[in-house]
C-alpha cells in the first residue's frame, strides 16, 4: 500500500463551471490554465475542456507548449507577454497570443520576422499598477502596434484589483478609465477574472478570463450566491494512519501548543505542509474523517498533522480523510490559515493526482442504455 494522501480531480465538475462561467459571460470564455491549473494538472485540464473551450491562457511559454505539445489547437494567451525577444519565434512557431505592457515589447515585435502576423493583447494599468501601459499612453502605443505588419488583432485588455470586495468603487474607477481611455479604438476587450464576470456585468466585455472558479471556488471572500452553482473540482484525501488515546495534559505536535483537557482519542494522518497542507493552519481548523468534521490540533508537520478523534464514535486506521473538497469548503481552511484558496491550491505538492473523467468527454458512454 502506497501512502493514502491524494488529489482526487473531478474533470466533469470543471466543465461545469466552465459552462457557468460562460453562461454568465454571455461571451468568450477563456481558461486560464497558468500555474498547472491552479495544481489541478494543465494538460489534462485543458484537454477535457478542448471540445467546448474558447481560448486558455497561462503566464509562461513553458506552459503554453505544453498544452501545444498535449495537442490544444485553441488561441493560448501569454499572460504576462513574453520576457525575452528570443520568444517570440516560439510564439509565432506554436501561434500563441502575447499580452504586451511595455514598449520593449513593442520594439522587440517590431524587429522580428514572423512567419503570421500576431494576436496581442494591450494592457493598460487601469489602477492594479502592476504592468500594462498607463491609460495616457494607450493610444500611441496601440498607433505604434497597429502600424506594424508583424501585429494582426489587438484585444483591448486590463485587471481588475478589487473585483472580489464588497466595496465596488475602486472597480468602477478602474471600469471608468479604461473605457474613457479606449474610446474611439476598435477591437475586442478583455477586463474581468473570476470575480469581475461574476460580480461586474459591464466587465464582461467580449472575452473575459475566469480563472479559480473554473475549479469550484468562490473568488469572494465574503459569502456569495454563487457557491451555490460551483462545483469544487478538487478533493484532497488522505487517511488516519495512527490512533491513540492521551491523557489530560499530554502536548500535542512541534512547540507543544496543544495540550489535551481531557482524555483525548488523538489520529494522525498523512498530510502535512509538505503536501501543501497550510502549515498556519489553526488549532481547530475543521477536517473531515468518515464524513465528519473534526477538528485539527497542533502544528501541522511537514509530513502529518494530528486531530481530536473523541467526539467520534468509531475510527480506525485507514479511515478516509477529507482535508477539501465539495463537503468541506477550501475558502474554510484559508480562513482558518490566514490566506487565500489560491494559494491553497497553487502550493499543492507531492500528492499524486486522480482523475475522475468527464461524462461529455466520452460520448460513447452516453450513448449506452442507462442501467433501471
Ligand atoms: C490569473 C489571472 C486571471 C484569473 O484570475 P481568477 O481570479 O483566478 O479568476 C485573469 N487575468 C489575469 C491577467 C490573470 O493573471
Amino acid at each position: 500500500m502506497s501512502r493514502p494522501a491524494k488529489a482526487i480531480i473531478n474533470l466533469e465538475a470543471l466543465r461545469q463551471n466552465y459552462l457557468l462561467a460562460k453562461e454568465i459571460s454571455e461571451g468568450k470564455v477563456i481558461a486560464i490554465v497558468k500555474a498547472d491549473a491552479y495544481s489541478h494538472g494543465a494538460t489534462v485540464c485543458a484537454q477535457a475542456l478542448a471540445d467546448i473551450a474558447d481560448a486558455f491562457a497561462v503566464a509562461c511559454i513553458e506552459e503554453a507548449l505544453e498544452l501545444r505539445e498535449a495537442g490544444i489547437s485553441q488561441p493560448i494567451i501569454l499572460l504576462e507577454g513574453f520576457f525575452d525577444a528570443a520568444e517570440l519565434q516560439l510564439i509565432d512557431q506554436y501561434q500563441l497570443d502575447t499580452v504586451v505592457h511595455h514598449e520593449g515589447q513593442i520594439q522587440a515585435i517590431a524587429k522580428a520576422r514572423l512567419a503570421q502576423p500576431l494576436r496581442v493583447w494591450l494592457k493598460m494599468d487601469t489602477g492594479m499598477s502592476r504592468v500594462g501601459f498607463l491609460p495616457g499612453q494607450y493610444h500611441d502605443v496601440w498607433q505604434q502596434l497597429k502600424a506594424l505588419p508583424q501585429v494582426s488583432d489587438i484585444v483591448l485588455m486590463s485587471h481588475l484589483a478589487c473585483a472580489d470586495e464588497p466595496d465596488i468603487s475602486h472597480t468602477m474607477q478602474q471600469l471608468e478609465t479604461f473605457e474613457e481611455y479606449t474610446l474611439g479604438l476598435p477591437g475586442e476587450k478583455s477586463i474581468a477574472n473570476s470575480a469581475g464576470l461574476i460580480a461586474f456585468p459591464n466587465a464582461r466585455a467580449q472575452w473575459s478570463r475566469p480563472g479559480l472558479m473554473l475549479y469550484g471556488v468562490s473568488p469572494f471572500p465574503e459569502s456569495h450566491t454563487i457557491e451555490q452553482r460551483l462545483t469544487p473540482v478538487m478533493e484532497l484525501h488522505s487517511a488516519i494512519i495512527s490512533i491513540k488515546n492521551i491523557s489530560p495534559g499530554s502536548t500535542v505536535g512541534y512547540g507543544s501548543t496543544w495540550i489535551a483537557e481531557r482524555p483525548t482519542r488523538l489520529g494522525i494522518v498523512a498530510m502535512g505542509y509538505a503536501d501543501g497542507y497550510p502549515r498556519h493552519a489553526k488549532n481547530g481548523t475543521p477536517v473531515l474523517v468518515n464524513g465528519q468534521r473534526v477538528p485539527l490540533v497542533g502544528r501541522v508537520s511537514m509530513d502529518m498533522l494530528a486531530v481530536d478523534l473523541t467526539e467520534l464514535n468509531e475510527t480506525s486506521i485507514g479511515d478516509d480523510v477529507i482535508l477539501w473538497g465539495a463537503q468541506l469548503p477550501i475558502s474554510e481552511i484559508a480562513r482558518y490559515a490566514d490566506t487565500i484558496p489560491y494559494q491553497l491550491l497553487c502550493n499543492l505538492n507531492r500528492v499524486p493526482i486522480e482523475y475522475l473523467p468527464a461524462k461529455a468527454t466520452q460520448p460513447e458512454l452516453q450513448e449506452t442504455e442507462p442501467d433501471s
